[in-house]
């Protein structure tokens, strides 16, 4: 990994999704007030964060704004995490995955994939690439361009891959990695850097999921999780010389691209309608621990 940071490594950016069907056929209240380019307003309480995005933004902005960079960063040897938090159909699976089959409504994860390979393939070195994708997935690609030599990559394993985390439960946490590592072959310079895609498990209260027995206590663990998590990155945010990475098995995943120079951005998801307000501030709340 490479040494220096070049700047402050914590972004929280916070999106709002559009109201949905049924809080519009309910007459639900649409709550936050926007203010310039990272403040909002809830239920009067003010929020500041490095950005906000409104409903209308696009998934292309999105991206823009909080992935681009970091994705630039991985290539030049840094690790980084991106996480999206929020309560359930908040919209968290649509910022890191969205729909994966139509270009515009792609969300951070394809356009990530998507990123790397547009770089691999537009350098003109003697550049050799191992790109590792999530569980234990490897896709090797060597990119030799002087020799005119290029392996085409398969892009088709990685959508697949992608596809996969449809699957995953709201109830649980999702980590999509990638790995990749450079090799110049003339000069037989190495480059590494990993990135973590979190898409955390609602972070709704126990006592509004009606939960009971082994469900209410894979809850507690879930909420226990997400609260380590935010001591973690508020512990980083502040500066101070003991982060509680160990308490819980998350943060001990993600301890080498959380912190240090590592990229870190948080995705706070949120819902607009007043029905959802306690637990928006709450989410807000979350986020601005991490500033
Ligand atoms: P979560 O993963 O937080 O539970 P989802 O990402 O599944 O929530 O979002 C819930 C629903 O709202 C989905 O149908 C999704 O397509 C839609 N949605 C979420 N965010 C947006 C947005 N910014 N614009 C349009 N639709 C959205
Ligand atoms: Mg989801």
């Amino acid at each position: 990994m490479a040494d220096v940071p070049a700047e402050c490594t914590i972004k929280v950016m916070c999106r709002f999704r559009p109201l949905n069907s049924s809080e519009v056929a309910r007459g639900d209240k649409y709550i936050p007030k926007f203010q310039g380019e990272d403040h909002v307003v809830v239920g009067s309480k003010p929020f500041q964060f490095d950005r906000v995005f409104q409903p209308n933004t696009t998934q292309e902005q999105v991206y823009n704004a909080c992935a681009q960079k970091i994705v630039k960063d991985v290539l030049e040897g840094y690790n980084g995490t991106i996480f999206a938090y929020g309560q359930t159909s908040s919209g968290k699976t649509h910022t890191m995955e969205g729909n994966l089959h139509d270009t515009d409504g792609m969300g951070i994860i394809p356009r990530i994939v998507q990123d790397i390979f547009n770089y691999i393939y537009s350098m003109d070195e003697n550049l050799e690439f191992h790109i590792k994708v999530a569980t234990g997935y490897v896709l090797l690609l060597r990119a030799l361009v002087d020799e005119g030599n290029r392996v085409p990559f398969q892009t088709q394993p990685i959508c697949c891959l992608v596809s996969d985390m449809n699957e995953h439960s709201s109830r649980s946490h999702s980590i999509f990695q990638i790995n990749v590592k450079q090799e110049n072959t003339a000069t037989e310079q190495k480059l590494s850097g990993k990135l973590y895609l979190v898409d955390l498990a609602g972070s709704e209260k126990v006592s509004k999921t009606g939960a009971e027995g082994a469900v209410l206590d894979e809850a507690k663990n879930i909420n226990k999780s997400l609260s380590s998590l935010g001591n973690v990155i508020s512990a980083l945010a502040e500066g101070s010389g003991y982060i509680p990475y160990r308490d819980s098995k998350m943060t001990r995943i993600l301890q080498d691209s959380l912190g240090g120079n590592c990229r870190t951005t948080i995705v706070i998801c949120a819902s607009p309608s007043a029905y959802n307000e306690s637990e928006t501030k709450s989410t807000l709340m979350f986020g601005q621990r991490a500033k």
